[in-house]
């Protein structure tokens, strides 16, 4: 019998108590440091299916695929219908992906059996989305999500099954989760700071700005890459505090710089997750409102990934630019880009990606893809930042090819607050003695 949060009509967990469910059981297997594996699977041409044999023969249908379901299930796995044809298989303690595929093998096996009701007959094929935690995510609503981005994507390439796509670093399950939860921890820990990278015009080599990198000085493992630690960041949702986080910090230590330049920009880095989200312009309003002073520019760079709900997010980054913030596209060539929708991007400026600065000297495709950029941004009206220079010949191609800032070990690393001061004020003795 069903009980409440049952679906009524197969006696499987309803999508809202299988949320309760799925965060419980992230939760279980963070303590174990176990995988978790979440299949999602909907029926293929289920309406189809209703409008021929009629709505009885439906439910007879979702009747028998909970019941083939319940049949893979073994005895701490668990089953819910979490939408109309909808169906999740949750998996505790697993060993890898393979075993969930394993799973959805054994169900594809039994769906190929036809069944039978009433005078029809009908053979049900379902397509499938797998995602691992902690491997693809540890936010329950997000690996759902992962989940059915995947089976979204298996029906678009015409296959019966999709592996949520992997992320970030390649560590181990129990260092993902052991790194996740000293990474809550670090912020009240005082172990986050935030480090400055200058950069500076190419025509005269005055400093411009500074871009804001993200620094982990864990108190048991020492230093910690932002290019291990920020993708586990944006896989928890942790990504949302820390930005907040950043933007106050570096607006705050930015004003209190001295220099001649009158204006310098500070930029920090956007996750796309954030992007997406409507409180942005908010929590950027409420930064500039506190710490915000004259001679301070908000710079934001955001990826080309942040773009691909152009839309939506053209809306927000057009807020973003009305509260006097520049936005900037990191990494650019790296993405997708479109250019069908390039000429209506509301941004001020293209970095070209160190990758392609890197092979200047040598390569004569990113000879091509850097002088590409630069061009397509000079057009539009966007400025060219080019970032990862290493070396005076780089920076003269650089020149050449008629790129506007540059950043790099060339001219600084990136440095602590006071550090950044010294190198400003060594940078205004050498260009006041020019
Ligand atoms: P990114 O945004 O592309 O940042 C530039 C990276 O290039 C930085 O690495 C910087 O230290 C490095 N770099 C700068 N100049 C040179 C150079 O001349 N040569 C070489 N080989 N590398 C150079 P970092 O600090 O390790 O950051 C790596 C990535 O982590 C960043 O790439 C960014 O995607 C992410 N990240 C760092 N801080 C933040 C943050 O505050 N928020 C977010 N969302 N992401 C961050
Ligand atoms: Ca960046
Ligand atoms: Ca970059």
């Amino acid at each position: 019998m069903a009980t409440t949060g049952d679906d009524a009509l197969t006696g499987l967990q309803d999508r809202r108590s299988f949320l309760g469910l799925l965060r419980r059981q992230v939760v279980f297997a963070n303590d174990r440091k176990n995988i978790l594996a979440l299949i999602v699977l909907d029926i293929d041409g289920f309406s189809r299916l209703n409008a021929t044999h009629g709505f009885e023969f439906g439910d007879h249908a979702l009747q028998h695929l909970a019941a083939r379901l319940r049949e893979v299930a073994r005895a701490h796995d668990y089953v819910a219908r979490i939408g109309g044809d909808r169906f999740a298989l949750l998996l505790p303690r697993v060993m890898n992906s393979g075993h969930a595929e394993l799973a959805v093998q054994k169900l594809q096996r039994l769906l190929d059996v036809p069944f039978q009701h009433g005078e029809h007959q009908a053979r049900l094929a379902a397509t499938v989305g797998v995602a691992l935690c902690p491997q693809h995510a540890t936010h329950p609503d997000y690996l759902l999500r992962l989940a059915e981005k995947a089976l979204a994507s298996a029906r678009v390439a015409g296959v019966n099954c999709g592996v949520a796509p992997d992320g970030g670093a390649s560590l181990d399950v129990s260092e993902t989760w052991d790194i996740e939860i000293e990474l809550e921890g670090a912020l009240q820990r005082g172990e986050l700071s935030l480090h400055y990278q200058p950069q500076v015009r190419v025509s005269d080599l005055r400093p411009v700005g500074v871009e804001a990198l993200m620094r982990w000085h864990s108190r048991s493992r020492g230093p910690v890459s932002p290019d291990v630690f920020i993708p586990i960041a944006e896989r928890t949702g942790l990504i949302k505090k820390l930005t907040i986080w950043a933007l106050n910090t570096a607006l705050r230590q930015a004003s209190q710089w001295k220099h001649p330049w009158g204006e310098l920009g500070v930029a920090v880095n956007l996750p796309a997750s954030l992007v997406a989200q409507y409180d942005l312009p908010d929590l950027v309003e409420n930064a500039l409102h506190l710490w915000g002073r004259e001679g301070v520019v908000l710079v934001l760079e955001i990826t080309e990934r942040s773009l691909m709900d152009a839309r939506h997010s053209f809306d927000i980054l057009s807020r973003l630019r009305t509260l006097g913030a520049r936005v900037s596209i990191d990494d650019f060539g790296t993405g997708y880009s479109c250019l069908a929708y390039f000429k209506d991007i509301p941004a001020d400026e293209l970095k070209v990606d160190r990758s392609f600065v890197h092979g200047l000297l040598t390569d004569t495709a990113s000879v091509h893809v850097s002088s590409l950029i630069i061009d397509l941004a000079h057009r539009f009206g966007l400025a060219v930042v080019a970032e990862g220079i290493e070396d005076q010949a780089t920076l003269e191609a650089l020149r050449v090819l008629g790129c506007d800032t540059a950043q790099g070990w060339l001219f600084g690393k990136a440095l602590p607050s006071d550090d950044l001061q010294l190198w400003l004020d060594g940078a205004a003795a050498a260009h006041a003695g020019l």
